[in-house]
């Protein structure tokens, strides 16, 4: 097995090595190597302590953050490399933290006191690769399965939890059975762990190819820190438009989307309000207000989630649009474009027509709107369409100048004038419009 190592990789361990130590590229860059995909960092992990990694490395930037646990990241030749001394991280407190970090002279420790078998691997560039724990078997075998006893390993660091099943989704890999059924035991240690770290794991799920096929199978591990969810799973909808319960339905929407962050998470939050608004008559269920009540639970769901106020009302106002019919004719697009930005607006389409796909047959084919929508905002950017005061052709000194006293009025007939060029009905001209505003002057 040879992995071909960056160059300033091979060179930090080379100089680590020079000054007597033992060094090695870890984790994550091993399995992505083997896996012949693109490692997003570099690890490597040594015999040095931090402070003798610095001097080894004292010709280079260095940045400290992680000292503490024993990282050290050196910028070598401007790849930034997280250098980390051999740990061994005995007893857990919290769920979490180890108790104390102790450093050990040996790689094996270091190699077991990671989480999954995939992720415990090494490699030199010529010692080749160390392979303690059927890494290379468990990738080939595309499964994710904890080092050692996965019922101990998830009890001291609940993280790890998610972290399992966002392996599995993102690398398409399968959860070892053992390690599955640690994870729907013990999914309740999820309660131990930051917000940010769950919302961080949770959105690399969510992106991830098998993204589906793991929401489907852990659901009650998600309902853990989105209790919001659960009352959608095997929620029958007793209706001809429908073929699945509310969560399958949410699933097989999300199979069918973009890889837009903010158009998943509001996808799989759509109908989150449902089981709430559920009413039944003759001729079946009937979910009438779910778009507001979801949209309040999604607000909360992404809060408690902590996530950054831009991305919870992107979410927020596509999962409160979902349901809503737009026509494809310029002046209703005209007036989502005044609520709604571009980006937005070409999001709800997207989530229109995965909903629709996710619809029992016949009505599982999208509208031809969420294709022409599109078409039309681009059209009327391109013409610079006049959407808003600022584009408007007169100001509120043009109307002062006309005669219109400052306040209320003169707002009221700004907004006027907008609607009316918005609708078409006036053409956006400087003549035409101090003419309409002269004609209703207070
Ligand atoms: P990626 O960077 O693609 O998300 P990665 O495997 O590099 O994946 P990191 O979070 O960067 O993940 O961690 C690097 C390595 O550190 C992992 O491969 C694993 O060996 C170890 N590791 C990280 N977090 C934990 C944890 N909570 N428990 C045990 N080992 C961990
Ligand atoms: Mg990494």
């Amino acid at each position: 097995m040879k992995i071909d190592l960056p160059m300033p990789v091979e060179k930090a361990i080379r100089r680590l090595e020079a000054h007597g130590y033992t060094a090695w590229a870890v984790g994550g860059c091993v399995r992505d190597s083997l896996l012949s995909r693109v490692p997003n960092d570099w690890d490597i992990t040594t015999s040095a302590r931090p402070e003798e990694t610095a001097a080894c490395f004292s010709d280079c930037r260095t940045l400290d953050v992680g000292i503490k646990h024993g990282t050290l990241t050196v910028i070598m030749d401007g790849m930034p490399l997280e250098i980390t001394t051999y740990r061994d991280d005995g007893e857990y407190a919290d769920h979490r933290h180890p108790v104390a970090v102790t450093f050990s002279g040996r790689v094996q420790d270091d190699l077991a006191r990671r989480d999954f078998t995939v992720n415990a691997m090494a490699y030199h560039p010529e010692r080749g690769l160390l392979d303690l724990y059927e890494g290379q078997t468990a990738l080939c075998e595309r499964t994710i399965a904890c080092v050692g006893d996965a019922e101990k390993r998830f009890s001291e660091d609940g993280l790890r939890i998610l972290r399992a099943i966002r392996f599995a989704a993102v690398l398409d890999f399968t959860v070892d059975p053992s390690t599955a059924r640690a994870i729907h035991d013990q999914k309740e240690l999820l309660h131990y762990i930051a917000a940010e770290r769950i919302r961080e794991e949770f959105c690399k799920l969510l992106m991830g190819i098998g993204a589906v096929r793991i929401l489907r199978e852990f659901r009650d591990v998600i309902a853990v820190f989105m209790p919001e969810i659960a009352p959608t799973f095997d929620f029958l909808q007793n209706s001809r438009y429908h073929c699945y319960d509310v969560y399958e339905h949410s699933l097989r929407a999300l199979q069918e989307s973009n890889a837009d962050l903010i158009t998943r998470l509001a996808i799989y939050l759509h109908d989150v309000g449902k089981p709430h608004t559920y009413t039944e008559d003759a001729e079946g269920g009937h979910f009438k207000g779910h778009g507001a009540v979801s949209t309040q639970l999604a607000r909360d769901v992404l809060q408690r989630l902590r996530f950054d106020n831009a991305t919870i009302s992107a979410v927020v106002q596509l999962v409160d649009y979902h349901d809503r019919d737009f026509p494809a004719e310029e002046r209703a697009v005209k007036r989502l474009m005044c609520k709604m930005s571009d980006e937005n607006i070409l999001r709800l389409m997207e989530v229109q027509r995965c909903d629709r796909l996710a619809h029992a047959a016949p009505y599982n084919e999208p509208k031809p709107s969420v294709w022409e929508i599109p078409r039309l905002v681009r059209r009327l950017r391109a013409e610079d369409a006049c959407l808003s005061l600022k584009s408007l052709a007169v100001t509120g000194t043009d109307l002062l100048t006309l005669g219109y006293p400052a306040g209320k009025k003169l707002g009221e007939m700004l907004a006027e004038l907008l609607e009316r060029v918005i609708d078409g009905e006036l053409p956006n001209e400087r003549e035409a419009l101090l003419s309409y505003a002269e004609k209703r002057l207070p």
